[in-house]
């Protein structure tokens, strides 16, 4: 399967991501940690496969990794240099 076939935008993972966070997560905007360009979650490409993989729509960069099971998420923003969320 095609990689594209499997890809949505970071939108797509709104609802999961704010079971976390309790602010706009698809308003938040990242930086790359690799190219340092900064879009709004909701701009990340997101592949779906075991788990949730959130990309750069830049550099193709994997800016976090998401994994949820029953009642417990596992969060990786090892890519995201920083993320600005409005309080
Ligand atoms: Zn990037």
């Amino acid at each position: 399967m095609d990689m594209d076939e499997l890809m949505l935008d970071g939108n797509a993972v709104a609802g999961m991501l704010q079971e976390v966070f309790a602010v706009e997560i698809t308003t938040a905007v990242g930086m790359c940690g690799k190219c340092g360009a900064t879009e709004p979650i909701g701009a990340t490409r997101v592949f779906r496969g075991a788990g949730i993989v959130l990309r750069c729509p830049h550099c193709d960069n994997v800016l976090a990794k998401v994994v949820k099971d029953n009642g417990r998420m596992w969060i990786s923003f090892a890519g995201v240099r920083a993320l600005e969320v409005a309080v």
